[in-house]
């Protein structure tokens, strides 16, 4: 039985890839591949290797989540060394957790290979560092699927009426509702904020605003995109460097 590899791809820009993540793609017999992650990086593959896409669009699934455990799995005991290669980080919002729980519920060997989060780096790429002494003591990375008017929302938004910075994944579509909702915990409406869409890329767009302004000004722009809440935004000002 073979073994398979939980690898994180990194946030887009090829050579954010770890060395680890490049060795096991090059040994691969098959990469399992998602939407975020780079399609060149296949191209380090070897002659004969075998690539299932098992994208997923915004918000749409284009393969359910049980699915791809079942291809994953299904590939492993077909194959040496499958390759699951994801977006960013495995397992940041990335599912990777998921699909490692199926594979140990039937005994078959994994390993996770770390990478390195859009979370962090594509802020990085705007001129924004998550963290900034005398600015911002902690991040907080949260899904901005849920929208914040669910009943039963997990978010604790009561407690991120502090400055540090808050960084949303898959919000791009509920941005206005969660704009709303950090100003009405508190928020002040010019409170500085940043949408910044097809991060480490020569796409890469920044949008930088306030939470009163952020929704009219971001409108149109391209996904996979992620929303940066924090004076840490300022910085910019000063560090821009990408895309200049
Ligand atoms: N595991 C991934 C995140 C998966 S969730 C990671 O660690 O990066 C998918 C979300 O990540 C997208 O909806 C978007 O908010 C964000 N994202 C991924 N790549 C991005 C990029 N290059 N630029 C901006 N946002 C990105």
């Amino acid at each position: 039985m073979g073994n398979v590899y939980l690898t994180g791809a990194g946030p887009g820009d090829m050579e954010l890839l770890t060395v680890k993540a490049l060795r096991v793609i090059k040994e691969a017999d098959v990469v399992i591949y998602d939407r975020l992650a780079n399609p060149e990086l296949l191209k380090e593959a070897k002659d004969g290797c075998e690539f299932v896409y098992v994208g997923k669009e915004d918000g749409r699934h284009s393969m359910p989540q049980d699915d791809i455990n079942e291809t994953i799995y299904q590939n492993s005991l077909k194959y040496e060394n499958v390759v699951r290669l994801k977006g960013g980080d495995p397992f940041v919002f990335g599912r990777g957790g998921e699909e490692a729980v199926y594979l140990h519920e039937r005994g078959v060997g994994f390993e996770i290979i770390p990478g390195i989060t859009s979370s962090v780096a594509v802020p990085a790429y705007a001129g924004i560092p998550v963290t900034h002494r005398g600015v911002a003591v902690s991040f907080r990375v949260v899904t901005g699927h849920e929208s914040p008017n669910k009943k039963s929302s997990q978010i604790p938004w009561e407690n991120y009426k502090t400055d540090d910075t808050i960084v949303f994944l898959m919000g791009l579509h509920n941005l206005p509702k969660i704009a709303k909702k950090l100003m009405q915990i508190g928020k002040p409406a010019d409170y500085p904020c940043a949408v910044i869409s097809r991060g480490t890329t020569p796409d890469q767009v920044v949008i930088v605003g306030t939470l009163e302004d952020i929704v009219e000004k971001s409108k149109g722009i391209p996904t996979p995109a992620l929303i940066v809440v924090g004076k840490v935004v300022k910085l910019r000002e000063q560090l821009k460097w990408f895309g200049n």
